[in-house]
């Protein structure tokens, strides 16, 4: 694996593999990697004659400055574990480079999809500053795969509209959140969870399951889905800061699961925020 750090050098080391039409494979990363992200490198290595994995702590993306300062960051372990996924270019550029003096330009998706639900709480500005990041990795890469995770759900939904929407020519691909054998999403946040805060961040997982149950058992009131979902929270003291069935394409507010909804939600367990989310169909648990 080569490790790369300007733009110049990864056009540079994918300039080979573009002129023999070889496919490229992308996997956008903040670094701290866990096996939800080793699973989305896998992938890619499975699918891709190249893969490359970029590590860069977007600082545009992070709307509290305490939240960007605690980001875990260790590049040494990282480029151990990605090469030994198969990443086979690591690209890690500096700020700078990404966000050169002068930088002026932003790339957003508007309305409903970037104003709801983390836009609500983070604020849209959250995900234009990823709807940027993203854009210009794929002008960078210029990959034909890009892979990212369910685990954020609502990310995904606004990458697949910026590609449509702009006619950019990457197949994005979403691959299942990665769980704790108990059930608690895979995110490089989980680690600053004190205590018995470990334990009660369980209950995004759970409200989740209980609203799975709930539609399984033939519930299809969104108001009972969702109480069922918040009790079940409650029971281990968490209250959500949003929980929400949501149309799983246009992530507008659903009143009964006739299709397929996507359920989200977001909690502040201590100090950290985590998000999690299930998609139910009409037999309950649909992924
Ligand atoms: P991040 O480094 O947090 O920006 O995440 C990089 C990619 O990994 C994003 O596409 C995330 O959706 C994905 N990801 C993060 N956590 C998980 C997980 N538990 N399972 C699957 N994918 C994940």
């Amino acid at each position: 694996m080569r490790t790369l750090r300007t733009v110049a050098e990864l056009r540079a080391a994918l300039r080979p593999a573009r002129r023999e039409e070889r496919t490229i494979g992308l996997v956008p990363t903040m670094g701290a990697l866990h096996e939800g992200h080793l699973s989305l490198i896998r992938t890619a290595r499975a699918e891709s004659d190249v893969v490359v994995m970029s590590l860069f702590v977007n600082p545009a993306q992070f709307d509290e400055a305490a939240d960007l300062a605690a980001y875990p960051r260790d590049e040494a372990r990282d480029a151990e574990l990605a090469a030994q996924a198969g990443v086979d270019l690591l690209f890690a550029p500096a700020p700078d480079e990404v966000y050169p003096p002068g930088f002026a330009t932003e790339v957003r998706v508007g309305g409903e999809l970037t104003g709801t639900l983390e836009g609500a709480h983070r604020g849209a500005a959250h995900f234009h500053g990823v709807t940027t990041v993203v854009t210009k990795l794929f002008n960078m890469v210029q990959p034909d795969t890009a892979y990212f995770g369910q685990k954020d759900a609502q990310q995904a939904i606004v990458l697949r509209r910026l590609v449509r929407d702009l006619d950019i020519p990457v197949r994005v691909e979403i691959l299942p959140t990665v769980r704790e054998p108990d059930g608690l999403a895979l995110s490089s946040r989980n680690a600053r969870l004190a205590g018995d805060d470990r334990r009660r961040a369980l209950a995004l997982s759970h409200g989740l399951r209980a609203a799975e149950q709930a539609a399984a058992a033939g519930e299809t009131d969104a108001r009972a889905i969702d109480g069922a979902a918040r009790a079940a929270m409650n029971d281990l003291g968490v209250e959500p800061e949003y929980l929400a069935l949501v149309d799983p394409e246009t992530l507008a507010p659903l009143e009964a699961v006739d299709g397929e909804a996507l359920v989200a939600v977001a909690a502040r367990v201590g100090e950290v925020r985590l998000i999690d989310n299930t998609i139910l169909n009409r037999n309950g648990r649909g992924s």
